[in-house]
C-alpha cells in the first residue's frame, strides 16, 4: 500500500505539544501494522495570523485538496479573538469539503477517576453526532441602531432540508449498527419554534426508514441534566451545531476529563478529505508547560485510521490507551497523576 498522505496543522497552544504524541502512536502503530505515513506540516495558526493577517494562505484550502486526510492540533490563542481562529481556519475547511458530520465519541475508562459518583466503565459509552456546517453557526445577521439605546441584533439560523436529513441519516445509520440501536435527538421545540419543531419533524420523517432503531427526542435542557443523571441510557446522540457542540464537551466532562475526546470531522461521501482533531481547544493555561494530556490527539489519530479503511489500526491504539490508563502509573495531572505529555505518549506508543 503506498503511503498515507496526512496533512498535519499542529495550530497553537497546547496543539503543538500534543501533535507530535499523536504522531509517535500512529507511526508506532502503522509499523505494526504495514502502514506508512507522509507527513505534510502547515504552521497555520494564530502566530500565522499575527504574520500576515490570515490563519491560512488564500489558497489553504487548495492546498489541502489532496490529502487523505487534516490531522489538527488546536486553533486560538489569547490576543486573537476566538471568532478569527475558528472562521479564518476551522469553519472553513468544514464547509469546503462539505465535513457536515462531527463524531464525537464518549467513553469512561477504567483508570480516570469519574466525577459522577456510583458510575463504572460500561455504563458511559455513546456517541454524539454533531451537525458540523450549517444551524446556528451561521454569518447571517447584524447590528442596527448601533450605539444607541435602540441597539437590535439579529443572528439567524440556518437549516436546510438536505443539511438535517443527511446528519439524521447518518445517526439514524450509526444507532441501526450498534447492539442498541437507540437514538436520541436535541431539540428545544417549545422555545426556538421554527427550525427545532423542523428538526423533530424530519427526526420522525428519516426515521421511518430505520423501523428497528428506537428514537427519543429531547430538549436540550433536560437531555443535559440526563447526561449527568443516567449517563448509562444512551447509545447515539444527534444535535445540530450549537447542541451537539455543547453535548460534545458535556458528554466528555461527565467521563473525568475533556482531555480525552476525540473528535472527527467527516465528509461521509468523501468528495475531499475528512479531519480529525481532539475536542478540547488550545488551554492557553497550561501552554508551554509540558503536562497536556496528548489522549485526545491520539484517540483522533485512531479514528482518522478507522476512517481511512484501517479498523485494525485503529484498535490497536485504542487497546494501547485502555492498558495505559488501566495501569495507571503513567497519568497528566488532569487524570490526578503527574506524567508528561511526552512520557504519556510514549507509553502508549510502547504499549503498541
Ligand atoms: P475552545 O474554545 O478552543 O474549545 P476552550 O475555551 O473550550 O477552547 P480548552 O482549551 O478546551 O478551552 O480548555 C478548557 C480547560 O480544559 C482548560 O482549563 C484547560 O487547561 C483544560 N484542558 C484542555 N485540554 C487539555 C489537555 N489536553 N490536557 C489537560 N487539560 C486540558
Ligand atoms: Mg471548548
Amino acid at each position: 500500500m503506498s503511503a498515507l498522505k496526512i496533512a498535519v496543522i499542529p495550530g497553537d497552544g497546547i496543539g503543538t505539544e500534543v501533535m507530535p504524541e499523536g504522531i509517535r502512536v500512529l507511526e508506532a502503530a502503522g509499523k505494526k501494522h504495514g502502514v506508512d505515513f507522509e507527513w505534510s506540516f502547515f504552521d497555520w495558526s494564530c502566530e500565522h495570523y499575527a504574520k500576515h493577517g490570515a490563519m491560512m494562505p488564500d489558497d489553504g484550502i487548495e492546498q489541502l485538496r489532496a490529502f487523505d486526510a487534516i490531522y489538527l492540533g488546536a486553533v486560538g490563542f489569547p490576543g486573537v479573538a476566538d471568532h478569527v481562529s475558528l472562521w479564518g481556519l476551522l469553519i472553513p475547511i468544514r464547509r469546503e469539503f462539505d465535513q457536515y458530520i462531527n463524531l464525537r465519541p464518549v467513553r469512561l475508562f477504567e483508570g480516570i477517576p469519574c466525577p459522577l459518583v456510583g458510575r463504572k466503565p460500561g455504563d458511559i459509552d455513546f456517541m454524539v453526532v454533531r451537525e458540523n456546517v450549517e444551524g446556528e453557526y451561521s454569518a447571517i445577521g447584524g447590528i442596527q441602531y448601533e450605539g444607541t439605546e435602540e441597539e437590535v441584533v439579529i443572528q439567524q439560523s440556518v437549516f436546510t432540508r438536505r443539511g438535517v436529513d443527511r446528519v439524521l441519516r447518518y445517526a439514524y445509520e450509526l444507532a441501526q449498527s450498534r447492539p442498541e440501536k437507540h437514538l436520541s435527538s436535541a431539540t428545544k421545540s417549545n422555545g426556538i419554534i421554527h427550525s427545532m419543531p423542523y428538526w423533530d419533524s424530519r427526526v420522525a420523517a428519516v426515521g421511518v426508514k430505520y423501523p428497528e432503531v428506537k428514537v427519543d427526542q429531547y430538549h436540550i435542557d433536560i437531555l443535559t441534566a440526563n447526561f449527568v443523571r443516567m449517563p448509562d441510557h444512551f447509545d447515539v446522540v444527534v444535535g445540530s451545531n450549537l447542541f451537539g457542540d455543547i453535548l460534545s464537551d458535556l458528554g466528555p466532562a461527565c467521563t473525568g476529563t475533556i482531555a480525552i475526546a476525540p473528535s472527527a470531522n467527516i465528509n461521509p461521501e468523501r468528495t475531499g478529505p475528512s479531519m480529525f482533531e481532539p475536542v478540547h481547544g488550545s488551554a492557553p493555561d497550561i501552554a508551554g508547560k509540558g503536562i497536556a494530556n496528548p489522549i485526545g490527539m491520539i484517540w483522533s489519530g485512531a479514528m482518522m485510521l478507522d476512517h481511512l479503511g484501517r479498523s485494525d489500526v485503529h484498535d490497536s491504539i485504542m487497546k494501547s490507551i485502555e492498558q495505559v490508563l488501566k495501569e495507571g502509573s503513567c497519568l497528566t495531572p488532569d487524570m490526578q497523576g503527574s506524567a508528561t505529555t511526552e512520557e504519556l505518549g510514549k507509553a502508549i506508543a510502547e504499549a503498541i
